[in-house]
């Protein structure tokens, strides 16, 4: 929920991150909150997005406007529109950059126009996959053809940067399979390429196969998918610039670099999370009860607001900084949390890291080496736990 009282960002990299939560029906690996999109339901969700927006900060200046899902490009071109021009109205100047997801089934002409009228920079495109069984097994709506239509779509309209979304370590799928996938994305020309590694949410239609042994999950194929894949995406001349992003040069996210860093950035719409003002909320992940709590937020503040310290923001900072190949500048970080006691809390072990080959230290600034890389999850659980040791120190 948006600050109603809140202060104009002192951060000139503010993000706005807006969750359009209809999807026309559930990924078999999707945990996310979600919602059928009947017409009714859009209407009362569009009304609440004003009304959040009239919350935003006064004089709201966003460096970047997020818009993903669920599924945004659901929405019928003239809901894109208001929703466009209501957002832009609370901005005291556009974004530099501006993202919309979009799935290969809903990307038409009038959306398109519309979103490259309002200023959109980039069209995110949930490709997945370009295999058809692949597709099936992930329980995607569209087919493998409504991608490449997508695509000419979006080429004819003509957007400044272009993602396509890719996921791997699907049960069954061979290293060729997705040597194929990646090579098929790279050959359509987008600046930026997202992979994922799949992942089984509780919940899900994959989890449950998971756990009744109709699937089989191998973490040495995942490793051995990871490596192929960020050598493919090296040598079809995409630089990684986070764990899983890759872009041409000049094709990078700025919306989520901020969020790795740390910065601000404030969520609209049901179950989208802020980070502003050293507090972390999140809003309702249930359409009526956002709108609920919407309806009676005169002046109350968001429900219950993490209120961050200078510790846990460079706790998180450095976790997350260390996912991106350029890695963290230590001696920055503690300027800009003084309280944090960065070095007594990792300096040990940032030097154990190094010492077994995770991470390489060149003057202030640390970064992960590949073996790190593969192994990101648990030195981000490392750091967690030496941040959390630290805090219960006497
Ligand atoms: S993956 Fe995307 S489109 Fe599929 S159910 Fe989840 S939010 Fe909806």
């Amino acid at each position: 929920m948006c600050p109603p009282q809140a202060k104009p960002s002192s951060l000139s990299d503010l993000g706005i991150y807006c969750h359009i939560p209809f999807c026309a029906s559930t990924c078999d690996f999707c945990a996310f909150y979600q919602e059928a999109p009947k017409r009714s339901e859009i209407e009362r969700f569009l009304a609440g997005m004003i009304l959040e927006f009239d919350h935003l900060p006064a004089n709201c200046h966003a460096q970047t406007i997020f818009w993903g899902g669920g599924t945004p490009g659901l929405l019928p071109a003239k809901d894109l529109l208001s929703l466009g021009e209501a957002l832009l109205s609370r901005l005291s100047s556009p974004p530099l950059e501006w993202t919309v997801e979009m799935a290969p089934s809903t990307v038409k002409l009038d959306k398109l126009r519309v979103l490259r009228d309002l200023g959109v920079t980039r069209i995110s495109m949930g490709v997945q996959s370009f295999s058809e069984p692949i597709l099936l097994r992930l329980g995607r709506l569209h087919q493998p053809k409504q991608i490449f239509t997508a695509w000419e779509r979006i080429q004819s309209i003509g957007f400044e940067h272009n993602n396509m979304d890719l996921i791997f370590a699907i049960p069954g799928q061979t290293e060729q399979q997705w040597l194929e996938d990646i090579s098929q994305a790279i050959a359509l020309g987008p600046d930026h390429i997202s992979t994922y590694c799949l992942t089984f949410e509780e919940d899900t239609r994959l989890y449950l196969k998971l756990a009744r042994g109709e699937i089989k999950r191998s973490e040495e194929q995942e490793v051995a998918l990871l490596e192929a894949g960020w050598q493919a995406l090296r040598q079809g001349g995409f630089e990684q610039y986070e764990i899983s992003n890759f872009a041409r040069p000049g094709g990078a996210c700025q919306h989520n670099i901020n969020t790795w860093r740390m910065t601000e950035w404030i969520g609209c719409g049901p179950s989208a999370a802020s980070q502003y003002q050293r507090r972390r909320y999140q809003n309702p992940s249930d359409l009526n009860l956002w709108l609920e709590q919407l309806d009676g937020l005169a002046g109350a503040p968001p429900a219950e607001p993490i209120i961050l310290d200078d510790k846990q923001l460079a706790t998180d900072a450095l976790i997350f900084g260390l996912r991106m190949n350029q890695g963290v500048n230590l001696e920055a970080l503690a300027k800009r949390y003084p309280q944090a006691s960065l070095a007594d809390t990792f300096n040990d072990l940032l030097h154990d890291l190094e010492n077994e080959g995770y991470l390489v230290r060149k003057g202030n600034r640390v970064k992960l080496s590949h073996a790190g890389r593969l192994v990101c999850d648990a030195i981000g659980a490392s750091l967690l736990d030496a941040s959390a040791a630290w805090a219960q120190q006497p």
